[in-house]
């Protein structure tokens, strides 16, 4: 059976460049389960469905088909078919994936087909790296390797400036906490630290270091 290691941390944190590293240094394959909450999101936009309103957003959750590659070399997103890789990264999206990703009925669908992901990995792969926010606690508390990993909020929104091409540090800062703090202030928090979770601290350390240290901590 194949190994699942499962990455949470908040949004900079460095989780997707590092699971993604792991995941080629050992053969695994990666789902980003963000990009999924990005894709309904998008969907949701783009249908006009209004994104505030919980009851409409719960009704539409199972409309739109989300499939996800897990190559770690080339990861994919599609909805309906389409690939939407550029769509769920724009400001729109996310400014409103913490609405969606607070209705309920989005979380245990998703989850559901997460956990789908995972278990076929497992079957038929040598494993999977699973990165989002919720992946320790509540889509794999049984994954074997379980990993935290965090970063001060400066490098976290120095990285964040670099991926999107801002100068605009402080704004994208801004940004980065005002959506960890809606994504950890509701009932359900998708971002919680747990006893049996290992921390990781990557402030000052480079890509390269993080994944070694990953590596070496799965090697174990
Ligand atoms: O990881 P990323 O920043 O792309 O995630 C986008 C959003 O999706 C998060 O801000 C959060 O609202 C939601 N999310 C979630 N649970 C996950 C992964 C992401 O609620 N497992």
């Amino acid at each position: 059976e194949g190994i699942v290691i499962a990455i949470d941390g908040p949004s900079g944190s460095g989780k997707s460049s590092t699971s993604k590293g792991v995941a080629r240094a050992r053969g695994l394959r990666y789902l980003d389960t963000g990009a999924m909450y990005r894709a309904l999101t998008w969907w949701m936009l783009d249908n006009g469905v209004d994104v505030h309103d919980s009851a409409a957003v719960a009704a539409a959750v199972g409309r739109p088909v989300i499939e996800m590659g897990t190559d770690p070399a080339a990861p994919t997103v599609s909805v309906d078919g389409r690939d939407v890789a550029v769509e769920i990264r724009t400001k729109e999206v996310t400014g409103s994936v913490s609405a969606v990703s607070a209705v309920p009925r989005a979380r245990e669908l998703l989850v559901s087909a997460q956990r789908e992901i995972i278990d076929a990995a497992r079957r038929e792969c040598a494993g999977i790296v699973v990165e989002g926010r919720d992946i320790t606690t509540v889509v794999a508390p049984d994954a074997p390797v379980k990993l935290f990993i965090t970063a001060s909020a400066e490098a976290r929104a120095q990285r964040r400036s670099k991926e999107i091409r801002t100068g605009d540090v402080a704004g994208t800062q801004a940004a980065l906490e005002l959506r960890d703090k809606l994504d950890s202030s509701r009932a359900h928090s998708p971002l919680t630290l747990t006893s049996d979770t290992a921390e990781l601290d990557t402030t000052g350390l480079d890509l390269d270091e993080v994944v070694a240290l990953v590596v070496e901590l799965v090697d174990e």
